[in-house]
């Protein structure tokens, strides 16, 4: 007999996207008009197209695949030094922060990261998660057998849900029982907030105390317009000590349907075996990562260390300003529509109140009948996040200012 894992089973059917996509089916099906004027601002995925900077060197990496002279097989799993190397110097030297290329692994993305690392760490962590969440994070706990049932709001027993709200900006309170790993994201998909020097310097020293690891996914540092709000933990002092850091090229960059991202692993962080003796994570990721893992494409590296240029610079700062105005001016007509604004400054998510006794699956179906505008209702993100509904930046500028009049015209 095959036996399976059963934690499968624990997953909740109706997970947000697949519900979505049901409910908009319908609408399309049953509106075709209405259907013809359909904007989704729904699912995170970018729609600018790739810097040219990445496409001419992925083409120069094509060629070289061509020839025999400079073709390419296997290459290192951890990823190749030259994209190590730009991300050591660019991203964390170049700002003072203390990352050797040899405690950065390239990947094909930080979703699997995020799932991945969990083979690293015994059974037994209490794990906190904040809610809303990125729903990943919490499937990837389950599936793993972190976690047991689901109750009927969809809460996992033996997770710590840390509530996110208007009242702490978003950015959770140190919990009152003790957790082993943290998952936390900032700027933070959905809430688009970001977290202060001060919050994350709490968390580092809660870590370092508590012996604790966090799991800080950065995935939109460079939404970031606030010089004063930390890009990465590792700005944080003690954080080398106490956190992982997830990284990825898909929204800062587009390449969401390239894929490549990084996690950075410090080598001085350590976590512990059942006596409590302290262990080095970085081996552990290094041979997971070179066992189940055989290396991004090196046509796709390539790519990614064309970011580092100038002229990829430039580009993604262009990128950056792009969705960042389309998120100014979402702001702007929530606001004038009389609705509560959070996020949307210092990250391409705007996360909005639904009017009172609105619930955010009702504020769904409203924009989706009257508006005919896709967002994501927050209660699919977690119990905290009813009450709220998330509009992406990622779109078209004509898209937005279409959206924005037609979020004033709401009644
Ligand atoms: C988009 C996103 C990522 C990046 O995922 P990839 O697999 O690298 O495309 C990571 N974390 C969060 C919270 C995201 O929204």
């Amino acid at each position: 007999m095959a036996y399976i894992n059963e934690n499968y089973l624990k997953l909740k059917a109706g997970y947000l996207f697949p519900e979505i996509a049901r409910r908009v089916k319908v609408f399309n099906e049953s509106n075709p008009e209405g259907a013809k004027r359909l904007i989704r601002c729904g699912i995170g995925d970018v729609t600018e197209p790739l810097p040219e900077a990445v496409r001419y060197a992925m083409h120069d990496a094509v060629d070289e695949q061509g020839v025999p002279e400079t073709f390419k097989g296997y290459g290192p799993e951890q990823g190749y030094d030259f994209l190590r190397n730009a991300i050591a110097d660019h991203d964390f030297k170049a700002r003072g922060l203390n990352v050797e290329p040899d405690e950065i692994f390239i990947s094909d993305g930080s979703k699997c990261d995020t799932g991945n690392i969990l083979d690293i760490f015994g059974a037994g962590n209490k794990i906190a998660i904040t809610d809303p969440v990125y729903p990943v994070y919490v499937d990837t706990n389950v599936m793993i057998g972190n976690t047991g049932d689901a109750n009927e709001n969809g809460a996992y027993e033996g997770l710590v849900y840390l509530k996110c709200n208007a009242e702490n900006g978003f950015v959770p309170e140190i919990p009152a029982e003790p957790v082993d790993l943290i998952y936390l994201c900032y700027p933070n998909n959905p809430t688009g907030a970001t977290a202060t020097r001060a919050q994350l310097e709490a968390w580092v020293a809660y870590a370092l105390k508590n012996k604790a690891i966090l799991l800080y996914d950065a995935a939109y540092e460079a939404f970031i317009q606030d010089p004063a709000i930390p890009r990465s933990i590792y700005e944080i002092e003690g954080a080398r000590d106490c956190a992982i850091e997830f990284r990825s090229f898909s929204k800062n960059g587009g390449f969401t349907g390239v894929r490549c991202a990084f996690i950075v692993i410090p080598k001085t962080l350590m976590g512990r075996k059942k006596d409590g003796t302290p262990q080095a994570i970085h081996p552990l990721w290094s041979r997971r990562h070179s066992t189940k893992f055989n290396g991004a494409s090196y046509i796709v590296q390539r790519g990614a260390a064309a970011l580092y240029t100038d002229e990829g610079k430039s580009q993604v700062r262009a990128l950056i300003e792009h969705y960042m105005g389309n998120a100014a001016l979402l702001v702007q007509a929530c606001k004038e529509a009389g609705l509560s604004v959070f996020g949307g400054i210092n990250a391409p998510y705007v996360w909005v109140g639904c009017p009172t006794g609105v619930t955010s699956w009702q504020m769904f179906d409203k924009m989706l009948n009257e508006a005919n505008v896709v967002i994501t209702p927050g209660a699919g993100f977690g119990s905290a996040g009813e009450g709220y509904f998330r509009i992406s930046a990622f779109n078209t500028r004509a898209n937005v200012e279409e959206v924005c009049r037609r979020i004033k015209a709401l009644q």
